[in-house]
């Protein structure tokens, strides 16, 4: 028989591709998501949605009550980097308070694994590459810093109280579900696929390249580009240890792509050239993060199966050609 869940953002870009995933092996989930960055079309008319706020320990209290969830798999969150620079402390209320809410509301209502999502921001720059679990934390924005503030919360939940989590640390998630149904849609968009799809497709302005004169091969900065829906399998998986222990895991492929090597994929992909300005550096971007994703590898056997670039290029220009206004269509 199938496993029931809470999914907290599970109308976003990622969180849509787990419960996705959680439906395929038919578990029983309810989705909870104010609708602020997500997308009632992303959760499927069968899933329930509980359009509820997690500022709200009531609304969280009753989309909980009953139910006998057998875990939480928390995405909601605000996630990016350049704002949490100009609004600290609304970083820390919506990705800080409202994670203690929701750990107290699974302590509370006897929910005992959590899955969270944290970030490869939390390393900041980081001291090697590839990086490791127990390499260096230290965020280089108020971010960085709510996740790995709220990373912590659940160590201390875990030790006092027995919660048992998964951290997971996403490096540069991209692509969309292979069957064309959910994909990436921000407002506003600010992620380098997204942008050089659309931009290659006429609809936006050239894509400005964010620093030319980084330690790279070719001065670009490096990512670790993930599929999101192995970034969906790494969480079942990860879910899956949960019997045996808490787990923290860096969620990335090995290998990474500089943003020139992203352009010359998207315009592989598309047949058609990428127009693109240079433009100066982004602040606060390191120049390489490159996950090692040994650590899940040995403990759970999961692998990323959708590792070439051209392939996760193809799943998210597939959607972005086929939904030119996103989920609003
Ligand atoms: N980037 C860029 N132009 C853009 C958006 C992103 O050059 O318009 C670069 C950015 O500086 C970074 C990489 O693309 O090196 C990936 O950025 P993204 O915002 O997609 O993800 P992040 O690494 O910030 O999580």
């Amino acid at each position: 028989m199938g496993q029931s869940f809470l999914v907290t953002g599970g109308a976003g870009f990622v969180g849509s591709h787990l419960v996705a995933a959680l439906r395929a092996r038919g578990d029983a989930v309810v989705v909870f998501d104010n609708l602020s960055t997500g997308h009632r079309a992303a959760v499927p008319e069968d899933v329930p949605l509980v359009h509820g706020d997690l500022t709200d320990a009531t609304a969280i209290d009753a989309a909980m009550a009953g139910q006998g969830f057998d875990g939480v798999f928390h995405f909601a969150a605000l996630s990016l980097v350049g704002d949490s620079m100009r609004q600290p402390e609304r970083y820390f209320s919506a990705n800080v308070g409202n994670s203690l809410r929701l750990i107290e509301a699974c302590l509370k209502h006897g929910v005992g694994k959590f899955v969270f999502s944290s970030t490869a921001a939390l390393f900041g720059m980081p001291e090697r590459i590839p990086i490791a679990e127990d390499d260096r934390v230290d965020p280089g924005s108020p971010y960085g810093e709510s996740k790995h503030m709220v990373e912590r919360m659940l160590h201390w939940a875990d030790r006092v109280h027995g919660l048992r989590y998964a951290a997971l640390r996403y490096f540069n998630a991209a692509g969309a579900d292979p069957d064309g149904r959910l994909g990436e849609d921000h407002q506003p968009e600010t992620h380098l696929i997204p942008l050089a799809i659309d931009a290659a497709l006429g609809r936006r302005p050239p894509l400005a390249v964010f620093g030319t004169d980084y330690p790279t091969p070719d001065g670009t900065c490096i990512r670790d580009y993930v599929h999101v829906s192995d970034l969906a399998s790494a969480h079942l998986a990860a879910f899956a240890r949960l019997d045996d222990s808490s787990v923290t895991y860096n969620l990335g492929s090995a290998s990474g792509h500089s943003v020139r090597e992203v352009l010359a994929a998207v315009a592989r992909v598309g047949g058609q050239p990428v127009p693109h300005t240079l433009a100066a550096r982004r602040p606060g971007d390191p120049a390489v993060l490159i996950a090692s994703p040994e650590r899940i590898k040995r403990e759970t056997g999961w692998a990323p199966r959708l590792t070439a670039l051209e392939d996760i290029v193809a799943t998210a220009w597939a959607w972005r050609a086929a939904h030119p206004d996103g989920y609003r269509a």
